[in-house]
């Protein structure tokens, strides 16, 4: 297939998915420092005229100020010399993602819709809990994977995000908590999930360049432990996440069987589940403390009988993985084609699997009253997408013979 010079090819489940890789500039021809490295801001300084000794020394400074204080102007950079700050303002931006809609559910789940410069719409939720709090962060506007559960598989994949708008994700967040400057006592966003909108290991450079800063002791000092990514099983990534980011792997798995697991998570057509199992087995890093998380939506008469979890116990003994199982009953929206287990049902398979020797809580369901669930709230006043459509003319026509 050819594609114009400008586009890279993303694999999807079926073909691959070209999608623009550079973000458009900004309308204002400014650029934005956020989401690059120390390196890449003295570059930028460098490549704007100032002189390379000093742009060695503004670029730590800047660095600073940017990911550790959460500046978001220069004026109140009190080390740059004052007469500097227009001549930064001028040519740079200290921006984070626009708001377009904030909303806290009554069990203090907190969501927001933001839009990045050139109009896209992606999500981002923060779940506080006693002791912690965890933000959902996306990595992509849409998504090419369409996993049948889960509501952003309905929209198509606009385009991947930058650093500056994952990591701007987390300085958004730190903005709203009042947790400036980075401190390692006292804040409530402790860790953070890569499992928003999106497929992490489809934008792997990103995502990499985005966690270390925000693992960066200088930077957003969040460690490693409390970072997870979150994949639908893109095996040829998977040992490079591992190498390259060092964080926590968390698979979402959802079935047991070639059979349903084609249906709920198509890209396993593509890496079966003992590939992706295999893939697990060698994660760098992987051990009994830090755990493979393996994610598994509780779909009725689907994915739910003793049976799988019977199989699923097995599976995780066979590949002799330190893992835990997260279960998640499923929160259906509208035109979804499932629906979620029973109580007894998730208890019954929990058991199961709790027996066989492997942790396996049910999750809590979190912001159901303000359609919390990644995808739901982007797409609430939107019709449904051409993905759903094509799937569901799909499925007519399957029905018609
Ligand atoms: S579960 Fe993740 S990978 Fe699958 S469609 Fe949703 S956003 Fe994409």
């Amino acid at each position: 297939m050819q594609t114009a010079p400008n586009l890279m090819p993303i694999p999807g489940h079926v073909d691959p998915v070209p999608v623009p890789r550079a973000t458009p500039a900004r309308a204002d021809g400014k650029m934005d420092l956020v989401g690059l490295t120390r390196d890449q801001i003295r570059g930028a300084l460098e490549a704007a005229g100032m002189e390379p000794k000093q742009a060695k020394l503004r670029s730590k400074q800047l660095w600073h100020w940017i990911y550790n204080r959460g500046a978001t102007s220069f004026e109140t950079m009190t080390d740059i010399a004052k007469a500097q700050h227009p001549w930064l303002a001028e040519r740079f931006a200290v921006d984070r993602p626009a708001v377009v809609e904030a909303q806290v559910s009554s069990d203090g789940t907190r969501k927001w819709l933001l839009r990045s410069t050139d109009g896209h719409d992606f999500e981002m939720v923060f779940i506080p809990d006693a002791d912690r709090g965890t933000l959902c962060v996306s990595s992509q506007v849409g998504c090419t994977l369409n996993c049948r559960f889960c509501h952003t598989g309905t929209m198509k994949l606009v385009r991947n995000l930058t650093p500056g708008e994952i990591v701007g994700q987390v300085m958004l967040a730190r903005d709203s908590l009042g947790e400036w400057p980075s401190q390692p006592e006292g804040r409530m966003l402790t860790n953070i999930v890569m499992m928003g909108m999106g497929e992490p290991l489809y934008n792997f450079d990103a995502v990499r360049d985005a966690l270390r800063i925000v693992m960066d002791g200088d930077g957003l000092a969040l460690s490693k432990r409390r970072i997870t990514l979150s994949t639908s099983g893109v095996v040829p990534m998977m040992a490079r996440a591992g190498e390259e980011i060092g964080v926590n792997l968390a698979v979402s798995l959802h079935a047991v069987t070639k059979e349903v697991r084609d249906e709920i998570v198509p890209l396993n057509k593509k890496y079966g589940i003992e590939e992706l199992l295999a893939a697990c087995a060698a994660y760098p890093g992987a051990n009994n403390a830090r755990r493979i998380t393996f994610e598994y939506v509780m779909l009725k008469d689907k994915n739910d009988s003793d049976a799988d979890a019977h199989e699923l116990v097995r599976l995780i003994r066979k590949y002799k993985l330190p893992a835990k199982v997260n279960l998640i009953p499923f929160n259906p929206w509208e035109g979804a084609a499932y629906e979620c287990s029973t109580p007894e049902r998730i208890r019954a398979f929990s058991n199961i699997v709790f027996e066989g020797g492997i942790s396996a809580p049910v999750r809590t369901p979190r912001g159901r009253d303000i359609d919390a669930a990644c995808g739901q709230l982007k797409t609430s006043a939107e019709k449904r997408s051409r993905a759903e459509l094509d799937r569901l003319a799909e499925e007519k026509q399957a029905a018609l013979g």
